[in-house]
């Protein structure tokens, strides 16, 4: 019989144990998990606390620079940093997604009277042609 591995997922921190990789998915995210580079009989072998940790460094590790500096070592322990940091990002996002906003339906407008102005012309053609035809 092949041996347990475990594997956790990156999104929510869901862990489980499996023989095959392929089983290995995540039944809230649908997404695959990570396998943990431990033995089944380690892992069991640390507390909720320990596992917590080691997979909760596992998903900082393996994210973006940006989530690995506010979470590194030093600001873990100091809650307000965290929020501080995670409040000025969440700013910068949404001041980001106005401006896309914006750009988009700047867009939308030119889109639309370019369409406008193409018909305009292509009604022109037609006139254009219409009358060469009468006269030719
Ligand atoms: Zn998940």
């Amino acid at each position: 019989m092949r041996d347990l591995s475990v594997y956790y997922c990156s999104q929510c921190g869901f862990y489980a144990y499996y023989q095959l990789p392929k089983n290995a998915i995540c039944h809230r995210c649908d997404i695959a998990m990570t396998l943990i580079e431990m033995r089944y009989q380690d892992f069991m072998n640390l507390d909720y606390e320990q596992r917590d940790k080691l997979i909760s460094d596992q998903i900082i590790s393996s994210s973006t620079p940006y989530i690995q500096k506010i979470c590194k070592p030093a600001a873990l322990h100091n809650q307000r940093e965290i929020v501080g940091c995670l409040t000025q990002e969440v700013t910068r996002l949404e001041e980001e997604n106005q401006k896309l906003n914006q750009t988009v339906s700047w867009m939308h407008q030119t889109i639309w009277s370019q369409l406008k102005r193409t018909r305009t012309l292509e009604r022109e053609i037609q006139k254009l042609q219409n009358k060469l035809k009468k006269s030719s």
